[in-house]
């Protein structure tokens, strides 16, 4: 079965300039912005423009420029935030969430950067 984008999600209406976001940075083919309930004191979403709803789908159909695009959007985010390591940070999170399992809210494609506090260990047991 294909990958069914909603186009009414809630990233697809920021996209589109729908409804406003505190953008970090655009490029080409990706927006990062502010979450709007931040779980950190750095919390980035980055989303490619493209109508992909998860990473899976990203990777497997996303054209190699999108890609390329999008990876290099995340290591700018984490530089312009201050959470690369190579300039001194203190490290961050990236996680993406997919499908019911995964618990992912908004059905289009997104990266969240964590960062700049001391974030635990990654998952609790069940
Ligand atoms: P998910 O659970 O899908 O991985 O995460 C969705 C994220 O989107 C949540 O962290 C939530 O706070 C954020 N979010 C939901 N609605 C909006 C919105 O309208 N604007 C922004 N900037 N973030 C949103």
């Amino acid at each position: 079965m294909p990958y069914a984008y909603d186009d009414q999600n809630i990233f697809a209406k920021i996209l589109r300039g729908e409804i406003p976001n505190k953008t970090v940075l655009e490029t080409e083919h990706s927006l990062a912005f502010e979450d709007i309930e931040p779980q950190a004191p750095v919390h980035v979403l980055v989303i490619p423009k493209g109508a992909y709803v998860s990473y899976d789908h990203f990777a497997r159909e996303a054209s190699d420029s999108e890609i390329v695009d999008f990876n290099r959007a995340v290591a700018e985010v984490c530089r312009m935030t201050g959470v690369h390591l190579d300039g001194g940070g203190h490290g961050f999170r990236a996680i993406t969430n997919a499908g019911t399992h995964g618990v992912q809210e908004v059905p289009h494609y997104h990266l969240h950067i964590l960062g700049g506090r001391q974030l635990g260990r990654m998952l609790q047991r069940a």
